[in-house]
């Protein structure tokens, strides 16, 4: 029931539809006591939604789009309560698409008709959606957790029986135990590894993160697959009965600083190809046309930028944003176009179809040496052509 990235492939890859296709993002659990309940916001949202509909439907498009929307309400009706944090919900009942999904509440409160899914939300809220591996690990013990920000869980605990007298020492604190570590805890780290290989068959994970000391982390990630060890991200000092909630918020932290450091390279990365003229552009319109060509290995934009523009509903391509189309027809296949208020949703999303990875900058520090170069850029996947 919660999202995972296959999902959101799946919702990428679905291709504008002859019906419409409703997407829906509600925030279920209450953060603050002003907060409305969401039966009002889902009520608010299905109004908004079908006095404006933002798009031109045919006869027989308005009429599904209005089946659609009851049917909407009458889940939530029934099943509202079901979900956790928020509700991502996609409906189109004549072209056979319905799903719902538990999202984190970080994709906030949305209601979109178009002729495809609206995954922008999604891919903004991609970090706090994949999931990461935590494992805490001792010379005689391990603890280990799977799970996002939403959802977290312990999936196992181990105790290594072949180590004696350590067990009721409190094996944690590594001053009671000599400095070098014995092969009796190598080979207890080599049976974690293990574990944590197959459970990343089962449930792959886009992060690992490790709890302990110093020397302990050092020794054990040694042992790791190299599936893991590219996964591997860090390790934070905690003792080993710590609390779930401690658990997850210290591992969060070592995530989010991996996720810094990683903006912040493909930042340097992205100025010193687009200065060079290589693999790089910078600037709205000149990533439009990259990610048209679809030649977008990875986008880099400023989490606040926006800007006005248009998309054509058959073929989901981004207007030209240097020059406008004169006449209401997409420049690529004539199909209808959508104006909005902000265009740069529709570009992460079309980016993201592509398999670019989109790195949202939300540090003023890096949000301040794109901002020269319009707020965004894009390492391509090929070199552009001679005219450059
Ligand atoms: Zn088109």
């Amino acid at each position: 029931m919660a999202i995972t990235r296959t999902d959101i492939e799946a919702l990428a890859s679905i291709q504008p539809q002859p019906w419409p296709v409703i997407s829906l993002y509600v925030q279920i659990a209450q953060e603050h006591v002003t907060d409305d309940h969401y039966s009002i916001r889902v009520k608010n949202l299905l109004k908004q939604l079908s006095d404006q509909p933002g798009i031109a439907l045919s006869h027989e498009q308005d009429a599904a789009f209005r089946e659609d929307l009851e049917r909407i309400r009458l889940f939530f009706r029934d099943h509202g309560d079901d979900y956790g944090d928020a509700v991502a919900l996609f409906c189109s009942s004549r072209a056979g698409i319905w799903h719902v999904y538990s999202v984190p509440r970080a994709v906030g409160n949305h209601a979109v008709v178009d002729f495809r899914p609206m995954i922008a939300p999604l891919v903004h809220a991609l970090d706090q959606i994949e999931p990461f591996c935590v494992c805490l690990i001792a010379r005689d013990r391990a603890r280990i957790f799977l799970g996002n920000v939403s959802e977290f869980r312990e999936v196992a605990v181990r105790l290594d029986q072949q180590v004696p007298g350590q067990h009721d020492q409190g094996g944690w604190a590594q001053a009671r135990f000599q400095r070098h570590i014995d092969e009796h805890a190598r080979q207890h780290f080599k049976t974690i590894a293990n574990v944590l290989f197959e459970l990343f068959n089962q449930e792959p994970f886009r992060f690992l993160v490790a709890g302990g000391t110093d020397e302990v982390v050092a020794a054990f990630v040694e042992t790791l697959h190299p599936y893991l060890s590219e996964r591997y991200v860090g390790h934070f000092n905690c003792e080993l009965d710590a609390s779930v909630k401690e658990i997850k918020e210290a591992a969060w932290g070592v995530v989010q600083d991996w996720l810094q450091r990683d903006k912040a390279r493909n930042l340097d990365l992205l100025l010193e190809e687009a200065l060079s003229q290589d693999m790089g552009v910078v600037g709205l319109p000149a990533v439009a046309d990259a990610i048209q060509m679809g030649n977008v290995l990875t986008l880099v934009l400023d989490d606040r930028l926006s800007a006005p523009g248009a998309y054509c509903l058959a073929c989901g391509a981004v207007q030209p944003l240097d020059q406008p189309p004169e006449d209401e027809h997409c420049v690529y296949c004539q199909g209808a176009l959508r104006k909005v208020a902000n265009i740069v949703p529709v570009l992460y999303a079309n980016a993201y179809r592509q398999s670019a990875s989109v790195l949202f900058l939300t540090e003023r520090e890096l949000q301040m040496r794109l901002e020269p170069h319009g707020g965004i850029g894009a390492l391509l996947r090929y070199r552009l052509g001679a005219e450059g």
